[in-house]
């Protein structure tokens, strides 16, 4: 156990008192010292949440080796706004951190980064080549939306932070190869990345510690998908995982495969266009877009569907743009293959800036359309789009990852046919007339995945993160059963877990 023999007593900081905060966070600050000069807690090895609430959010997690603080990532929710949507890092202090690493450039680990360094700017950012690229191109596009949200909602302090300061914040960053441990700060501590299979540049972290080797899983895949290669994760010597857990609350079809899910999806997008309709699929700009590209690319090969024109969002295009500049320099299936230069029918559909041109976005009947942050979010130039595509029974919509609930995409899974369906607070409702079609095309592994892995690890403890409550319960439930010697934790916000 990661608890300090203090004369006697067992000093655990404890929830409600307030007294573990105080003494964890509060006292370095109120005595100018780091934390790692603090005698009285010199054994104490302890994983914080930094979330405000447990679900998929605003990731952001400490890690203090008996003083080495290492914080793993650091997102913003993409739900709220504001404050509401950033993780806890006032607690941290300021300029009191060995290391911050980042294990992929998804918004919900990386959105508020230029937030943390402003608070730790001598701070070393650790991430992979392939984050680097990404995160950049990420956060700033992250500016022009919040620009354009502080324009059109009138948000107050938006944006958050400048282009100015994502510069300024990159001279930190510190690349660091898959495999290759690295020393943080100066008492024993080595950090070593391992490929996570997620999106590209995606790692989990191994930390080697005096007292014991922790694994953080970050977004992890275990299995291959279009273009990235399945994690390839250690398989003994960890003592504590952390592991993600976002698909925990439900089952995945155990007739599933992704090769059957592609011919499902083929059907579907051959049917719609045999009929004059168009196919809309909402992705995310970052990995989901690619490896759909990938998939239509080697459907048409296949000769499962016709050559269509494909339409990308501008973000999408971007990105797409740094697998193929990376396609030889990262771990990933079908090295050497450009998406932008050998897809020849792909279009690329400027992307109108926010507020000025909404109806940019044409609609052309026979074309497929990956737009990016697609009905995810109100106020968005596909979201805009949406509103007429899902009016005429000719088109097809066809869902491939997870969609929140609240959101609008939740709002149309949940909706039946001919009913309308509210996608933005400001306008009436639209008539949901074209079929909808769910498929599984996660960039995460299902939750039997995730459990024969930890099952096969054999850790002396779990710490659950990453998932909506329904989610964590089930694995610590099931990891708890499989494994009655194992301790398996929810994080919980404002709750320290001892780490060994
Ligand atoms: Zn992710
Ligand atoms: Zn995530």
């Amino acid at each position: 156990m990661g608890v300090k023999p203090d004369g006697g007593r067992v000093v655990l900081p404890s929830r409600g008192s307030g007294a573990g905060w105080e003494a964890l966070f509060l006292f370095p600050m109120a005595s100018g010292l780091k934390p790692r000069y603090r005698s009285h807690y010199s054994f104490f090895m302890f994983f914080q949440s930094l979330l405000p609430r447990p679900e998929i959010g605003a990731n952001s997690f400490l890690f203090d080796f008996d003083g080495t603080r290492v914080v793993i990532d650091s997102g913003m929710h993409p739900k709220y706004t504001g404050s509401e949507a950033l993780p806890l890092h006032e607690p941290l202090g300021f300029d009191a951190l060995d290391g911050i690493i980042l294990t992929h450039a998804h918004l919900d680990h990386l959105g508020s980064l230029p937030l943390l360094q402003r608070r730790h700017p001598r701070t070393p950012v650790f991430l992979s080549e392939g984050t680097a690229h990404l995160a950049d191109i990420m956060l700033h596009n992250s500016v022009n939306v919040m620009t354009s949200q502080s324009e059109e909602l009138g948000l107050t302090g938006y944006p958050l932070f400048t282009h100015d300061e994502v510069n300024e914040a990159t001279r930190q960053w510190s690349l660091r190869g898959l495999r290759k441990g690295f020393e943080i700060g100066d008492r024993g501590v080595r950090a070593t990345f391992f490929d996570a299979g997620h999106v590209l540049g995606a790692v989990g972290v191994q930390f080697d510690t005096p007292m014991g080797t922790v694994l953080h899983s970050g977004d992890v895949n275990f299995e291959e998908q279009s273009i990235a290669t399945a994690a390839d994760f250690p398989r003994t010597g960890v003592d504590t995982l952390v592991l993600e857990a976002t698909r925990g609350d439900a089952p995945r079809d155990p007739e599933y495969t992704r090769q059957r899910e592609a011919l499902r999806l083929a059907a579907v997008i051959r049917e719609t266009l045999r009929r004059g309709g168009s196919v809309l699929i909402p992705v995310f700009a970052l990995g989901k877009s690619q490896e759909m590209l990938i998939l239509l690319h080697q459907l048409v090969k296949a000769g499962e569907i016709p050559s269509a024109p494909v339409f990308l969002g501008g973000l999408s295009t971007k990105v797409s743009a740094t697998y193929d500049e990376l396609t030889h320099r990262s771990r990933r299936l079908h090295q050497g293959f450009s998406l932008l230069r050998e897809l020849p029918d792909l279009q690329f559909s400027a992307r109108p800036r926010r507020g000025k041109s909404r109806s940019a976005m044409q609609y052309h009947p026979g074309a497929i359309y990956a737009l990016s942050s697609g009905m995810m979010s109100e106020n968005t130039v596909s979201n805009e789009f949406a509103f007429h595509f899902l009016a005429n029974p000719a088109n097809s919509l066809c869902f491939v990852g997870y969609a929140d609930p609240d959101s609008p995409a939740g709002r149309i899974k949940n909706t039946p046919q001919g009913y309308p369906v509210r996608l933005n607070e400001n306008r009436e409702p639209v008539l949901l007339n074209c079929p909808v079609e769910t498929f599984d095309f996660s960039g995460h592994s299902d939750r039997e995945g995730l459990r024969s892995y930890a099952r096969d690890l054999k850790p002396r403890r779990i710490i659950l993160v990453h998932g909506d409550p329904p989610a964590l319960q089930w694995f610590q439930r099931t990891l708890s059963e499989d494994m009655p010697e194992c301790e398996v934790t929810i994080a919980m916000p404002d709750t320290p877990i001892p780490l060994f």
